[in-house]
C-alpha cells in the first residue's frame, strides 16, 4: 500500500490518495468484519483515477475472504477447522479448478511454479502452497501463504 502510493499515480504520476471503498466479503467472522469490510485502494489527486494495491485480504473481485477460499479449498484443513464459513460444493468445485487450471497460468502461479520445492510437485494447490512456507504456527503459515499469492513485484 505505502509503496504503491509512494510511487504517485501510474497515468500522470500525481500524490495518491487513501480512498477505501467497503466490500462486505462473503465467509467473514464476525469478529474480523471490522478489518475486513473495506479494500484498501488509492485516488490520484489529478486525474482522479483509481489505484487499488494487491492485498491479501481479497483474491481479485472474490467475494469470499481469501483465508476462506484457502482454508475451505484445503483438503488437509478444510473438513477439520470448525468456525469456518459454510460454501456451497458449487463454490469449492469452482475453487478447487481455480487452484487446479487458473492459478498455475496467473503471475504469482508462474513465478511459484519455478521456486517451489520438487518434492511438491505432486501435491494439489493450496497444499503446495502451504507445504512450502516454514512457520511455527498456523496462522504465521496461512498468513506467508497468502502472501505468496501476491503477483511478484
Ligand atoms: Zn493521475
Amino acid at each position: 500500500m505505502q509503496s504503491a502510493q509512494g510511487n504517485g499515480c501510474c497515468h500522470c504520476g500525481q500524490p495518491l490518495h487513501r480512498a477505501d471503498y467497503p466490500r462486505k466479503p462473503r465467509g467473514c467472522p464476525q469478529a474480523a468484519r471490522q478489518d475486513c469490510n473495506t479494500r484498501l485502494s488509492l485516488c490520484c489527486a489529478g486525474c482522479r483515477r483509481r489505484t487499488t494495491p494487491d492485498s491479501v485480504r481479497f483474491l481479485g473481485r472474490r467475494v469470499y475472504l481469501a483465508i476462506i477460499t484457502m482454508l475451505r479449498s484445503s483438503r488437509v484443513h478444510g473438513s477439520s477447522m470448525e468456525g469456518l464459513a459454510d460454501v456451497s460444493w458449487v463454490t469449492l468445485k469452482r475453487w478447487r479448478v481455480w487452484w487446479a487450471d487458473t492459478f498455475p497460468a496467473t503471475p504469482a502461479g508462474r513465478w511459484l511454479g519455478g521456486r517451489l520445492p520438487p518434492a511438491s510437485q505432486s501435491v494439489a494447490y493450496p497444499e503446495r502452497l502451504l507445504q512450502s512456507v516454514q512457520a511455527d504456527t498456523d496462522t504465521d503459515r496461512f498468513t506467508a501463504a497468502l502472501r505468496l499469492l501476491l503477483p511478484p513485484v
